[in-house]
């Protein structure tokens, strides 16, 4: 399967950021900008927004994610929130193992499997994060990081629950610090993780998985990032608050 079958996924991380006024007004400007999109628009916003943003986008082409889920289902987690009750929600998407959950809320490759397999039970689909620090990759280190965080994250997951699985290539130094990988960089270690997904499950499974690059992507740099066979969409933080810099990445990837 091709790049282009795979269809790409551009999601926003909206991290902690806007009240349900501003919740609302970004909504309302991006729908008319993304009602067109050839691919997949998500929106990840903070959990007090998730039922504004699911009413809002109610009818429309955007789709609801969540930004952490808990892997019990229910109990004694104080400030938790399980994959069940994102799903009875109407929540269809989560991102798991972001790197500012791993750096400041002690998530670890082990518990971005437990989270992982908790979501999938619910039928959420996933957007699990991998990526290695300035430091590991000036180790030469980046390839042995990233594939043990996919391996540990996809650990006892089936080729059916693949399905709902996308990976996001998200290198730590290049969130929110404006310092984007080189497309070519990009390129490498989402090749990477597909092939370490190929050994895992087996190439069909691999050629299927949906692989987008997060790390200050905006309306200059998407064009070249998402031209690259491997990168299949992009997870976007800051460029995601605004509705013309998010809806123009969305272009990019409904063309590339
Ligand atoms: C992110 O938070 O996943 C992200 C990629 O942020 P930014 O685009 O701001 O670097």
């Amino acid at each position: 399967m091709k790049k282009s079958d795979r269809g790409a996924v551009i999601a926003g991380n909206w991290k902690m950021n806007n009240d349900r006024v501003q919740t609302r007004e970004l909504i309302s400007g991006l729908k008319p900008l993304v009602e067109s999109a050839d691919c997949d628009v998500v929106i990840c916003v903070p959990f007090t927004n998730l039922e504004t943003a699911l009413n809002e986008t109610a009818g429309t082409n955007i789709k609801v994610g969540a930004q952490n889920c808990h892997f019990e289902a229910s109990g004694a987690y104080t400030g938790e929130i399980s994959a069940g009750m994102l799903k009875e929600l109407g929540v269809e998407y989560v991102i798991l193992g972001h790197s500012e959950r791993r750096q400041y809320f002690a998530e670890t490759n082990s518990t971005v499997n437990l989270r992982l397999k908790a979501a999938l039970k619910e039928n959420l689909n996933v957007i699990v994060c991998v990526g290695e620090t300035l430091d590991e990759r000036e180790n030469g280190i980046t390839s042995e990081i990233v594939s043990m965080q996919i391996k540990t994250a996809l650990k006892d997951v089936s080729t059916e629950q693949m399905q709902n699985i996308i990976v996001a290539y998200e290198p730590v130094w290049a969130i929110g610090t404006g310092r984007t990988a080189t497309a070519d960089q990009a390129a490498e270690v989402c090749g990477t993780i597909r092939n370490v997904v190929s050994e895992i499950f087996d190439v069909d499974v691999s050629k299927k998985l949906t692989i987008q690059y997060g790390g200050s992507m905006n309306p200059k740099n998407c064009d070249e990032l998402l031209s690259k066979e491997d990168v299949d969409g992009g997870l976007i933080g800051g460029a995601s608050l605004k509705a013309k810099d998010f809806a123009a990445i969305v272009d990019s990837a409904s063309k590339n």
